[in-house]
């Protein structure tokens, strides 16, 4: 059963009628651009064929219902303010709150959601499940809010309902990307700018391999890391650590004493540059040449940001020895996936490669998969 046909069968089952429509919205890879964007800086996400499926129907008494495949209760509430409602029903409550914080008036609705982006590996299903909603609510209630304000709005129900601080990154691919493109997005200005990123025509791929390593500290590091980028910040005198330009770096580091704060620094200030000349490369159509941008993104998260783990670098460098052009972790890190530019012709030969690197270590076995870029959230 495709996940529309079970997000409908959810709602008949769960509402006892048929759904007003379904809404999709995908999770998403980050090709470059690790831990930049709460640094104003820049990324460089595309929309995976996975998503989240939202079938969703007016509903009979001005209350808002909720039910996922994917999560054992049901979850219903009214009007409410951050804390009321907690767990998963929070991102979907929190897109309700978010968009009446910003003024507009959401219809209540009955939803069932079913998803093919895999929980908490980093491939953004939170935010799939917050666009699905969001457009879902914008749609049905004919609200005018425009494409450009959508990631904010989502967003502020995952940063203030939910209380994850994340970045602008994962709302804005599931919203904003494009069908064989990647989105450039400046996180300062919130600018946008669709990059073609059409692999098979250069007879290549990505192949994304889910390390399957469990997620450990996560927030604890996530935070951590977000501390070390303001401090060196307010030590540098700038707003963000995206003023400082690789030119500038020397001198940066020079005055940072902290090796740590060092370290973090330069991970910020090269992985900037990297997405710059990523997309460079991709706006003249050189899509093999980004390989070596993603593997040096990869050593400067494991050497310099410290945010890699076991799994992930065994991922890369089995891939790279397999024939990879380049291979990076993608995702906030400590666990997640990895992605890996490989001719299209060796995706399974690189699967098994990993696979096979990991069972000698004892690893849990990944998982593997070539994305293609595919589009953003949208009506059925
Ligand atoms: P990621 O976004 O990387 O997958 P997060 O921790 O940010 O990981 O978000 C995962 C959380 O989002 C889940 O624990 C759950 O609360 C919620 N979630 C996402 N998708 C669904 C879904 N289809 N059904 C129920 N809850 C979901
Ligand atoms: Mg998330």
């Amino acid at each position: 059963m495709s996940i529309s046909a079970s997000a409908v069968a959810a709602f008949t089952s769960a509402y006892g009628e048929e759904p007003a429509g379904l809404w999709a919205a995908p999770g998403r890879v980050n090709l470059i651009g690790e831990h930049t964007d709460y640094n104003d800086g820049f990324v460089l996400p595309f929309a995976l064929p996975q998503r989240t499926v939202a079938a969703v129907g007016p509903s009979p008494d001005g209350t808002f219902a909720v039910c996922s495949t994917l999560a054992p209760e049901p979850v219903t509430f009214g009007i409410t303010e951050p804390g009321e409602v907690t767990g998963w029903g929070a991102y979907v409550a929190g897109v309700v709150w978010a968009l009446r914080e910003a003024g507009f008036e959401p219809p209540a609705v009955r939803i069932a959601i079913d998803s093919e982006v895999p929980l908490g590996s980093g491939l953004s299903s939170s935010a799939a499940l917050e666009s699905s909603v969001l457009t879902a609510l914008i749609d049905l209630g004919g609200l005018d809010v425009p494409l450009e304000r959508r990631p904010a709005i989502a967003q502020r129900a995952e940063n203030l309902y939910v209380g994850a601080p994340t970045g602008i990154l994962d709302q804005s691919a599931s919203i904003r990307c494009e069908a064989g493109k990647a989105l450039f997005l400046d996180c300062r200005s919130y600018e946008i700018e669709q990059i073609p990123f059409d692999l098979a025509a250069a007879g290549l791929a990505i192949l994304v391999i889910n390390s399957n390593a469990p997620h450990q500290h996560v927030d604890g590091e996530y935070g951590a890391r977000r501390k070390s980028c303001e401090e060196s910040a307010a030590i540098l005198g700038v707003t963000a650590l995206r003023d400082v330009g690789v030119d500038d770096l020397p001198g940066a580091l020079d005055r940072l004493g902290d090796e740590v704060l060092r370290k973090r620094t330069r991970h910020i200030v090269t992985e900037n540059q990297r997405v710059l000349d990523t997309v460079a490369l991709l706006r003249a159509g050189q899509v093999r040449e980004i390989g070596p941008l993603l593997t040096a993104s990869h050593a400067s998260m494991r050497d310099d940001f410290e945010i890699t783990v076991d799994q992930v670098d065994v991922a890369v460098s089995t891939a790279l020895a397999a024939g990879a052009y380049g291979a990076r972790m993608t995702g906030g890190g400590f666990g997640g996936c990895v992605l890996a530019l490989i001719d299209a012709a060796r995706a399974d030969e690189t699967a098994a490669a990993v696979a096979a690197a990991y069972a000698e270590r004892g690893f849990t076995a990944p998982t593997s998969w070539v994305a293609v870029a595919g589009p953003g959230a949208t009506k059925l």
